[in-house]
């Protein structure tokens, strides 16, 4: 269990009096393993991803004491129970026949799916160790979080990964692309801006939030896309959102960083 006494929620500002688990119980055992070992603190650093804890921890075990009772016995709650009557048979050990319905059924939803990635992104960052460049929600931000409101400029893709397991990472790194230069590597400097993606069983789902930064592409390499679901959902499903796995779905996205660039251009 990560925090020290005397913590405050991270949502309220309450005294943070409350074990919270990252996934929650139900999400876990929806899953089908509340033992399953998870890889936390996936980082993305230089030019290759990383994997920062090398040893992994049951998902069960990941807890933060970062907040109140009241927030995560009432809302939050309140979203897990939503997660899983909507998203359950997603993340079900088997991808599910009609799965394409259930992810149009989303998009209706996506501010309820919005407010809980954003919820699941601010309590995993409190689970992640030491970095160079940390993803820190700043009290302004977290605490318009138990609202449902969002910091801006977020988005959120969904995907589905062929190799089946748990795993979460958050980070500030993307890739980047300036006029013709080669894609890199990099931190987002100042300001806010992070890259939390979450992997149960089959389910890749990301929320992003780049700021200062108005375009992005897919590499689309092997002609994966992901089906955005926030804040304007894809009007048609993507031909393949078949990703090999975590790693390829979070190199997924390329911020085009300079003035005037635009959508297909290079
Ligand atoms: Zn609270």
């Amino acid at each position: 269990m990560l925090g020290i006494d005397g913590s405050l929620c991270v949502f309220c500002g309450s005294r943070a009096n409350s074990k919270e688990h990252v996934f929650a119980m139900s999400v876990c055992k929806r899953a089908g393993d509340i033992n399953y070992p998870v890889t936390a603190g996936l980082s993305v650093e230089g030019k290759e991803n990383l994997i920062r804890n090398p040893k992994p921890m049951p998902i069960q075990a990941l807890t933060v004491r970062c907040v109140c009772s009241p927030c995560n016995n009432l809302w939050m709650s309140e979203l897990e129970t939503w997660f899983i009557s909507r998203l359950g048979s997603l993340i079900d050990p088997q991808w599910p026949q009609d799965a394409l319905a259930v992810i149009e059924q989303l998009k209706p939803e996506r501010n309820t799916l919005a407010h809980w990635l954003i919820k699941t992104a601010v309590t995993y960052s409190h689970t992640v160790l030491e970095c160079s460049h940390p993803v820190e929600f700043s009290s302004a931000v977290t605490h318009k979080i138990k609202d449902g409101i969002l910091p801006e400029n977020c988005w959120i893709d969904l995907a589905y990964s062929k190799t089946k397991t748990f795993g979460a990472g958050i980070t500030r790194h993307f890739y980047v692309k300036n006029g013709a230069q080669p894609v890199q590597n990099f931190p987002l400097k100042n300001g806010d801006g992070f890259n939390f993606v979450v992997q149960l069983n089959h389910l890749l789902l990301r929320i992003a939030q780049a700021p200062h930064v108005g375009e992005f592409i897919y590499p689309n390499q092997h002609g994966e896309i992901p089906v955005r679901l926030y804040p304007t959902p894809s009007p048609r499903m993507p031909e393949n959102y078949e990703y090999d796995d975590m790693m390829n779905f979070q190199s997924s996205i390329i911020l085009k960083t300079w003035a005037g660039c635009r959508e297909g251009q290079d």
